[in-house]
């Protein structure tokens, strides 16, 4: 059985990480992304593969879109539509994320 991985510190101070991954104080193998809300396992390969996910991509660049909005008006159509998308990233991402945390008898 591989060694059980816990939360360190340090991936805090990652450029890459520090905009969103979080601590979990009372569950040290799980990390927290502040962008979707979501855990992650607290494995330097979990976070990083998270970091790449669509739905983490998708959370981030509408947290940019919000920003941008103050400055440019955004069409109510357009809107409607990339709600859409969304929606369909959001539900495969989440039948992807659920199929793999199943134990690995199930899969
Ligand atoms: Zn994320």
């Amino acid at each position: 059985m591989a060694a059980k991985q816990s939360f360190r510190d340090a991936w805090l101070n990652k450029e890459d990480f520090q905009p969103w991954l979080s601590r979990i104080e009372d569950n040290p193998s799980r990390a927290f992304c502040k962008i979707c809300k979501r855990e992650v396992r607290a494995e330097l390969t979990a976070i990083k593969r998270h970091k790449t996910t669509k739905m983490h991509s998708v959370y981030e660049a509408s947290e940019q879109q919000e920003v941008q909005q103050e400055r440019i008006p955004v069409h109510h159509g357009n809107y409607a539509a990339n709600g859409v998308a969304v929606a369909t990233i959001l539900f495969a991402c989440f039948i992807a994320e659920h199929t793999y945390h199943l134990p690995p008898q199930i899969i």
